[in-house]
């Protein structure tokens, strides 16, 4: 099976719909062409080592640059890979997130 482990991230994927579905911008409240979303997503690790993310929350809609604004790096969702339904995590995107908490985290 799989443990969690201390590490969230948020994925971002393009809805190909705008502002006549979704209405506003969630986070400038502007009119919006094309929405994306961004899912905090917790990282867990398999016990053959690989990171997978869950299926996360319900999201947040909006501008690509406003949801980065708002949440800094986001993982395109289109560039990982799956197993069945389950996002699969690389070790170097891991790798990426204990850099920036600066080691104080420790790899599990
Ligand atoms: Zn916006």
């Amino acid at each position: 099976m799989s443990k969690p482990t201390e590490l969230t991230v948020h994925t971002v994927r393009s809805t190909k719909r705008g502002s006549d579905h979704y209405g506003s911008c969630e986070v400038c409240g502007n009119e919006c062409s094309e929405h994306f979303v961004a899912t905090n997503r917790r990282v867990s690790v398999r016990d053959d080592g690989q990171h997978i993310l869950d299926g996360g929350t319900s999201g947040t809609y909006g501008h690509m640059h406003c949801l980065i604004q708002r949440f800094g790096n986001l993982v395109a969702q289109d560039s990982l890979q799956r197993d069945g339904n389950v996002l699969l995590f690389p070790q170097w995107a891991v790798d990426q997130i204990m850099t920036k908490s600066m080691g104080a985290r420790r790899a599990v």
